[in-house]
């Protein structure tokens, strides 16, 4: 079996960082993703490099080729080599020799059977040659990939037992590459282990989540999850209908080719209620991007503004997020339309113009400035002349009670 030839393998800086690697006896390998991808014939995204060369050599090796060498993960054996602006992940042969769940103490390794066999999933777990394109498949990733199954190598229950993360990267990586049912027995394993996930680092958790929110359909995963008691300690929140709610909410993204937002999907699945976002929010430490734009489509969920008029108040990519979880289904896609092509307007009045209209400098013309605003808002922000008109009316009545007081 040969990897399919393709541009990618052709790459200029992959190959300087391929003869960087090798040697008389043996060439480095492209593992993992890439070659899973490129057999499925979905685009590769990054390339990983396994290599038996240890460490200190890869770098020396990268360095005498002028290829830039960044110690990434040098603990677990990886450096970034950086060519012409292109990473690639090497990493040295390795066995785990001890695993607590949570991080493995590793040993370099000189044997490719004993670095596919501390991998994750038999699709994971393919090798090729770059040269040859020569596949070397040791635990018959081939046939499940053919046959989309997503499986451990080796026994579920203990490979999850080294690593408790296995256990989102299952619902992830079926979720990604699964046909039908997820593997029985990973998931009978999985469900068995799912309190240890509380020990994991909610960094990783959190990455996780993302990761397979990200996916083009995770609902019958993220379904899958809840009936197995996935998400009880690190995500008791999720609504118990979340898979019916984000196979909904992907209807409508496909329908308006929409792309995959891990705000919009985390929202779907979450209770609409701003405390219990914040909640979630911190304990899963999400970036204050995430979190405040998770905040945005919970208070404004049952909002009667129209989408232009949500866009204005939280940004158009929020307002078509909040459109896509919420609209009625007869609605839905005209309100969509109404933010295609349109630019947020900026109020066309600003604080000198209301002095030049008479008012004194202070804080009675933000005040006023305030007013005119939520007028031209509510008015869905109509052309200057109204705009003028707006501002008359209310400067008039501003200047009256300044007199008054
Ligand atoms: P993606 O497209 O999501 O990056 P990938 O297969 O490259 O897919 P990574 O998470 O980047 O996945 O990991 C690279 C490879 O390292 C995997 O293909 C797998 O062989 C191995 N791997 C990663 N994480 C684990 C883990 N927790 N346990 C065992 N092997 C793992
Ligand atoms: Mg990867």
């Amino acid at each position: 079996m040969q990897l399919p030839d393709a541009p990618w393998l052709h790459d200029l800086s992959l190959r300087r960082v391929i003869d960087a690697l090798r040697t008389d006896g043996q060439s480095p390998r492209i593992v993992g993703g890439a070659v899973r991808d490129a057999l499925l014939g979905i685009e590769v995204a990054d390339v990983d490099i396994a290599t038996p060369l240890v460490p200190k050599e890869v770098i020396r090796r990268l360095e005498a080729a002028h290829v830039k060498a960044v110690p990434t993960g040098i603990d677990h054996g990886t450096i970034t080599a950086v060519a012409d602006g292109h990473t690639f992940e090497v990493t040295t042969l390795r066995r785990d020799v001890s695993t607590d769940g949570r991080r493995a103490a590793v040993e370099f390794a000189t044997d490719w059977i004993e670095d596919a066999a501390r991998r994750d999933f038999t699709i994971n777990a393919l090798y090729a040659d770059p040269d040859s394109r020569e596949i070397f498949d040791y635990f018959d990733g081939l046939t499940d990939l053919k046959a989309h199954h997503v499986r451990f190598i080796g026994n579920a229950d203990q490979r999850i037992a080294e690593d408790h993360l296995r256990i989102l990267r299952l619902f992830r990586f079926h979720a990604r590459f699964g046909q039908g049912a997820i593997d029985a027995d990973a998931v009978r394993a999985a469900s068995t282990h799912a309190n240890k996930l509380m020990a994991l680092s909610r960094e990783r958790i959190a990455d996780e989540l993302r990761k397979l929110l990200s996916v083009a359909n995770p609902a019958p995963a993220v379904q899958a999850m809840i009936d197995n008691g996935i998400f009880a300690t690190f995500l008791p929140e999720i609504i118990s209908d979340a898979g019916s709610k984000l196979a909904k909410l992907i209807e409508r993204e496909q329908l308006s080719a929409s792309k995959a937002s891990v705000s919009r999907r985390l929202s779907a699945i979450l209770p609409v209620d701003a405390a219990i976002v914040e909640k979630v929010a911190a304990r899963l430490k999400l970036s204050n991007r995430l979190r405040t734009d998770l905040m945005h489509l919970a208070t404004n969920a049952k909002s009667d503004q129209s989408a232009r008029q949500l866009a204005y108040a939280i940004g158009p990519e929020n307002a078509r997020d909040l459109v896509l979880l919420n609209s009625e289904e007869q609605n839905w896609r005209e309100e969509l339309a109404s933010l295609q092509d349109w630019e947020v307007p900026e109020l066309p009045v600003k604080g000198g113009d209301l002095i030049a209209k008479g008012l004194r400098a202070g804080p009675v013309v933000a005040k006023t400035l305030q007013a005119i605003e939520r007028q031209w808002v509510a008015e869905t922000f109509p052309a200057e002349p109204r705009v003028r008109e707006i501002a008359d009316q209310l400067v008039a009545g501003a200047l009256r009670d300044d007199k008054k007081a």
